[in-house]
């Protein structure tokens, strides 16, 4: 027998639901975001990579997370926004990622922000700005290029500023304890023979 459940007519439950997706409820703050974000940062500090990491999240559900990888696979571009987009589009199966919200620990760099806008990110949310390559709102203000109209179009600043600000800080203040790394293998291996 083939049944079907159906509230009481005109039940308020009803028109809730059709008000109120059900994602909303599963749905956190920017800072717990954020905080999951923050979380990849500490990975990468961990790995000794600059400690910025990245999250994104659709209807309320974080579907990739990332950190910095760029010694690890020494490739430039491997930050932790462009590798939790890889991860996402994979996942989903699209570079269009429109519905979508990405949290970043550190303002997005040149690059970053580039491919934000161009996966369609609706949401773009970071910690810390970054005075020497922040494209968002400090070395660019990404809003006022002229006729440019690729980037989030809800963009929110100052996320847990101060927590992602001192886990770089710290991350710098030990690295200028220890001594430098030394280059002479990598200049050998470069040497022509
Ligand atoms: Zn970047």
């Amino acid at each position: 027998m083939h049944r079907t459940w159906s509230g009481p007519e005109g039940s308020s439950h009803k028109s809730l639901c059709l008000r109120v997706p059900l994602f909303y409820i599963f749905m956190k703050t920017d800072e717990e975001y954020m905080m999951m974000a923050l979380k990849e940062a500490e990975k990468a500090a961990k790995a000794d990579e600059v400690p910025v990491g990245c999250v994104i999240v659709r209807n309320g559900e974080v579907i990739a997370k990332a950190h910095n990888l760029r010694e690890k696979n020494q490739q430039a571009n491997a930050h932790a926004e462009m590798l939790a987009i890889q991860k996402a589009s994979k996942k989903l199966g699209t570079w269009c990622l429109q519905d979508c919200d990405l949290y970043v620990t550190l303002e997005p760099c040149m690059m970053c922000t580039g491919v934000i806008g161009h996966a369609r990110i609706h949401k773009l949310v970071y910690g810390t700005a970054d005075p020497k390559g922040g494209t968002v709102d400090t070395l660019v203000k990404i809003k006022e290029i002229p006729h440019l109209k690729t980037y989030p179009k809800e963009i929110v600043s100052g996320v847990l500023r101060e927590e992602c600000s001192s886990i770089l800080s710290d991350f710098f203040r030990e690295k200028r304890k220890k001594p430098k790394k030394d280059k002479t293998q990598f200049q050998t291996m470069n040497k022509p023979a």
